[in-house]
């Protein structure tokens, strides 16, 4: 461990970390700002966009661009971006400076509507799924007023940031915030379709609400750089596991140390200034392993922060001499990371739709919406499954470790229990029904907090809310949450009708809402599971009932473009069917560019690292007289090392094999023989890092990786 490094826990430790209430959203332009920042009239047309999605007038662009600007001059930013989210899954930003010479040979800051509204960043380098050819690369960004502009800093500066979508001149979506602002809309329609008739008549907009728990490993970065895989690829390709490993459980909430704590307090400062309510942090469950989670916002805005919150959490790291590693598996053997997203549906007068209430009919409504979810989730496991899905997600899901493949939701006993007594009608249903108050005065009380925790389940009711929490650590929530929004949106707007239909045969609506709730869970029964996901048994109790499994991402995305799927995102105005297959074709082509990285990352490491420091230990070995340990370790060392050299050649081949033209054949090439190959190379090579002394050995091990803190 370095002096620098102590010398910077020292430094920081010392400062202040806490100046944090006052300064929260100090860097964004929020709503009240820009409302103080502009005339009446402007700011009503304004508001009208920004709370009802009614199309901007270009006409006060300008005001609206001066009154940006000079917010930005403010805080001090030199120049301006359109920040958008390109279906990498990261974030990109353009900047521009905001100084604009003049005539006289002098300079003045400028920045027009025009520039506000739209730019054109050079999109021939993002991907596009073939939705863009590039003789006609063209794409442009367009300002989204649903989130508000914020301030990027820098250590010599800072940046305005205007959220934007990125789509091409022919009007299709060529990011990931476009398709999930058209998801909100459509559940935003759906649900006011049938709020009325449930007796919310003053709501005018619902969206969906959302809160990520972002879990995250931190090493020091003197082992990070002296690891090729994880600069390459942000995993280790290799190690022995170390002889403690999460066995104690003693990370688990155990106390954060102490350079980490000064960290997360760095982070959450920015955070805070950022207007992120950044609200929890404590250790997870791996060593080194740690998570920050923030209270819940609009998803399009929780969206954006989540970009930036990873953003700032690999930035910051450096400040501390540490790494932080974003990727879902970065140790073999240990505890992986996911982004927990806890979804609900929010309205403007201020309900969560899935919170119990305390009225029969408050209760009845809110099993409505609970059976559209179980409905939604049930009829498209496929499409959730594929939201979460990548190479390096991979390693969880699917593997031994929670969440599994196999999408379920875990509602808890007490929730399946009210389900279940509706279904068999037993308390019965209908006029003479005792059930939910229905015509007695018996109310079983439905749970306020979900009582008993699940772990294991990909898709979890705790209380108010769903959690779904394959979604892995280091993608952007913003497809599993569009995909989320677009299919319940789709079961409310499926299940409104069939309420209807009841209402009009001449049930009252509490009756007709009881008699879909049932229908639902009878339909629907097989997608619940309350048991232990990460069981043999539940892998084969999930294929008796017929529930998908798709343990890898190879498995999960030729499904993206199945006729079922174009035709929901285009019956919804999520996807086109060309934007659709454009993901497809973009998911197959990271998948392939991720494994291929880390193939030949393995073969470089093995070649030019391990094979050399085995053979030069086996020298070594081999040149001690007279000595019966040192034979007997040359022997074992001699065989493991052939053991890698063969499995090495077997990598080599791979790596060099194209597996066919198309980037699907190319995707299973990697998946069925390179990441096999890869395997036999590190299994042998991890024998090896157990017999080969540290003197030789070429890579800080997990040991010195995961325990110093
Ligand atoms: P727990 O799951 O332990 O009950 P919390 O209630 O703190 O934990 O919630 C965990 C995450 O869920 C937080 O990010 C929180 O803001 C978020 N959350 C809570 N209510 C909602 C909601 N209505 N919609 C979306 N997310 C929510
Ligand atoms: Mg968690």
């Amino acid at each position: 461990v370095s002096a620098a490094r102590n010398w910077r826990i020292e430094e920081l430790t010392q400062a202040n970390p806490n100046a944090v209430v006052s300064e929260f959203a100090s860097d964004v332009l929020t709503t009240e700002e820009l409302r103080q920042r502009l005339s009446k009239p402007v700011w009503k047309s304004l508001q009208a966009t920004i709370e009802r999605g009614v199309a901007l007038d270009p006409a006060i662009a300008d005001t609206v661009a001066l009154a940006m600007k000079t917010w930005a001059l403010e805080k001090g930013a030199s120049h301006y971006t359109h920040w958008f989210h390109p279906l990498t899954g990261s974030t990109a930003e353009k900047h521009d400076s905001f100084v604009t010479p003049t005539s006289d040979g002098t300079a003045i800051a400028q920045f027009t509507g025009k520039e506000l509204i739209q730019a054109e960043p050079d999109a021939s380098s993002f991907p596009s799924g073939g939705l863009r050819a590039t003789f006609e690369a063209r794409g442009y960004t367009a300002w989204d007023p649903t989130s508000p502009a914020f301030i990027l800093r820098h250590a010599n500066g800072a940046t305005l940031c205007i959220p934007t979508a990125f789509v091409s001149w022919t009007g299709e979506a060529l990011d990931l915030k476009t398709p999930l602002l058209r998801s909100i809309e459509a559940l935003n329609k759906a649900v006011l379709k049938v709020l009325p008739t449930l007796g919310l008549k003053d709501v005018t907009k619902v969206s969906s609400t959302l809160g990520a728990e972002q879990e995250y490993f931190l090493i020091d970065e003197e082992f990070f750089y002296r690891r090729a895989d994880l600069v390459m690829s942000g995993r280790t390709l290799f190690g022995a596991k170390p002889p403690r490993g999460q066995e104690l459980e003693d990370h688990y909430f155990g106390s954060i140390p102490n350079r980490v704590l000064s960290y997360m307090t760095d982070v959450e400062t920015q955070l805070y200034a950022l207007g992120i309510p950044v609200k929890t942090r404590h250790n997870e469950v791996a060593p080194g392993q740690f998570e920050i989670a923030p209270i819940f916002e609009h998803s399009n805005i929780a969206a954006d922060h989540q970009q930036l919150t990873q953003q700032v959490l690999k930035n910051t790291a450096r400040k501390y001499g540490l790494v932080c590693l974003l990727h879902e598996k970065p140790f073999a053997g240990v505890n992986g990371s996911g982004k927990h997203c806890n979804w609900s549906m929010g309205t403007d007068t201020g309900l969560n739709l899935l919170e119990p209430g305390d009225t029969p009919h408050e209760n009845l409504q809110f099993l409505f919406f609970c059976a559209a979810v179980i409905r939604a989730v049930d009829l498209h496991q496929d499409l959730l499954r594929i939201s979460v899905s990548s190479a390096s997600n991979d390693h969880r899901l699917g593997a031994n470790e929670a969440p599994p493949a196999i999408i379920s939701i875990f509602l808890g006993d007490e929730l399946s229990d009210i389900l279940d007594r509706i279904l068999s009608g037993e308390g019965g249903s209908g006029k003479s029904a005792g059930f939910l108050g229905l015509g007695t005065p018996v109310l079983p009380s439905l749970p306020r907090h979900a009582g008993d925790r699940n772990r294991t389940s990909p898709f979890a009711f705790t209380g108010n809310k769903f959690e779904f929490r394959a979604a892995g650590s280091s993608q952007s929530i913003s497809m599993p949450i569009t995909v989320l929004n677009t299919i319940v949106a789709e079961s409310v707007s499926d299940l409104a009708d069939v309420l209807e239909g009841k209402i009009a045969e001449g049930l009252s609506v509490d009756e007709a809402l009881l008699a879909v709730v049932k229908d639902v869970y009878g339909a629907h029964k097989r997608i619940i599971f309350n048991g232990n996901g990460y069981s043999q048994e539940w892998h084969e109790e999930a294929a008796k009932r017929g529930l998908l499994n798709l343990p890898t991402a190879i498995d999960a995305i030729p499904h993206l473009t199945d006729k079922k799927n174009i035709e929901l995102f285009s019956k919804f105005n999520v996807l086109s069917d060309r934007e659709v297959e454009a993901r497809q074709e973009i998911m197959y082509d990271i998948y392939f560019k991720t494994v291929n990285i880390e193939g030949e990352t393995t073969e470089w490491i093995a070649q030019t690292q391990i094979l050399p420091a085995a053979l030069c230990y086996l020298g070594e070995v081999s040149a001690v007289q007279n000595s019966k340990a040192a034979q007997g370790l040359a022997a074992e060392l001699s065989q493991v090392t052939d053991e890698l050299y063969e499995a090495l050649n077997v990598l080599r081949e791979q790596n060099a094999a194209e597996g066919g033209e198309a980037v699907h054949e190319k995707s299973h090439h990697m998946r069925d023989h390179v990441l096999p190959a890869m395997l036999g190379v590190r299994k042998a090579a991890d024998k090896l890092e157990k017999l080969v002394s540290t003197k030789h050995w070429p890579l800080p091990s997990y040991r010195e990786m995961l325990f110093v803190k």
